[in-house]
């Protein structure tokens, strides 16, 4: 049987019809009318007001920290199991994250945590729905109240979930979606921005398309960045977000399927069907390895990659990354379960191209495993 990729994405929609009439427009580049079109109904699936269209969720990240206009030395809350994307602009504006654990069960933020964490100079917390389970955004909106901080919500893995039965992308100050090619709803490479926030709306715009101003074409009160989203890729966007529900049924009778299949095996914690907060929409799917056994998660995906299967480590803790050193922060903190997992968590193939034969192989080669 032929190697089973960690994901491969279905565009079995209007994608081709879309991405046809965008290519026989000549509009190309950001200027044309689907950007427009997917930003209108993102906002407005996402119960937004705003919506900014950028080239990828990293992106979105660093338009998002640089729109607040913090001070060097500020400090923002965030977990540290994310990826690196949620650190970067925080780490270039010399603004200091300060680190969460996350729970070993949801891999999402200890909300718990967080208010102990916060001094006069946090100014906004940062969280992430990990792996398919939302972080409780109610519990996390109260905190950011009482003391007044910004709050971002990382929705990138996460299109199409609920917390309490609302769209996640829809809570805090700003929202960030991701659409690179193994998310949810995929143009490849491209991200979202989503503000009720006119203020914040308007800077993201300016800092996605170079700071360029109305006054004078090429002259710069300010820098930013060319983050700007091609007419092609909204083309994709658009034929997607419209099979949204259809995508995230799809993707749960995926994991169920693995549910099932892998229920006897001892060795491994199945990822969590629902939280108090959310279903399961199983972004990817993922496994941790359980203390008892030795074998570590990088063995696990060689001896996957022998046997013809994709499989991916889960996130390295944030908090240990070495080009922290570069900027003097203090790695000496320990949080355990985001190094725990970081150790012994993979995940195995589920994209929504994934066939139920190549389910059934995954399964017993893991079975056999564990
Ligand atoms: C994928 C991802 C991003 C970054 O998105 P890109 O489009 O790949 O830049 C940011 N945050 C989280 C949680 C992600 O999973």
């Amino acid at each position: 049987m032929d190697f089973i990729p960690v994901n491969r994405p279905l565009l079995n929609g209007n994608e081709l019809n879309y991405v046809q009439e965008c290519i026989k427009s000549g509009w190309i580049s950001s200027e044309g009318d689907f950007v427009n079109r997917f930003e209108i109904n993102c906002a407005r699936k996402f119960g937004r007001k705003y919506a900014v269209a950028v080239s990828s969720g990293s992106a979105a990240i660093d338009i998002a920290i640089e729109s607040l206009n913090l001070e060097p030395g500020d400090e923002i809350i965030l977990p540290s199991f994310s990826i690196i994307s949620c650190i970067a602009q925080i780490l270039r504006n010399g603004l200091k994250p300060v680190f969460i654990d996350c729970c070993r069960e949801s891999f999402n933020i200890l909300i718990n945590d967080i208010e102990q964490k916060i001094t006069n100079k946090t100014r906004a917390i940062l969280v992430v729905h990990t792996y398919g389970l939302a972080v409780d955004m109610f519990l996390v909106q109260e905190i950011a109240k009482k003391y007044q901080l910004y709050l971002i919500e990382d929705a990138a893995e996460a299109h199409g979930q609920t917390c309490h039965g609302i769209p996640v992308g829809s809570f805090g100050d700003i929202s960030i979606f991701s659409f690179y090619a193994n998310k949810h709803i995929t143009t490849g490479e491209g991200g979202m921005l989503l503000t009720n926030n006119n203020e914040i709306f308007e800077r993201s715009k300016s800092l996605k398309n170079l700071c360029f101003e109305t006054e004078r074409r090429f002259k710069h009160f300010e820098l930013g960045w060319n983050y700007r989203m091609t007419n092609i890729q909204a083309a994709l966007g658009l034929a997607q977000i419209e099979k949204l529900n259809e995508i995230t049924l799809s993707k749960r009778k995926i994991a169920e399927k693995y549910n099932y299949l892998l229920k006897d095996c001892k060795g491994i914690t199945l990822p969590l069907r629902k939280n108090k907060c959310s279903e399961n929409i199983y972004w990817v799917y993922p496994l941790v390895i359980k203390d008892n056994l030795e074998i570590n998660a990088d063995q696990i995906i060689k001896i996957l990659e022998k046997k013809g299967i994709g499989s991916r480590p889960f996130f390295y803790p944030l908090h240990q990354q070495p080009v922290l050193n570069k900027y003097n922060l203090n790695k000496q903190i320990k949080l355990p379960n985001s190094e725990y997992i970081s150790e012994k968590g993979f995940y195995i193939p589920s994209g929504l191209g994934i066939t139920d034969d190549e389910i059934k192989k995954v399964a017993d080669v893991i079975r056999s495993l564990f």
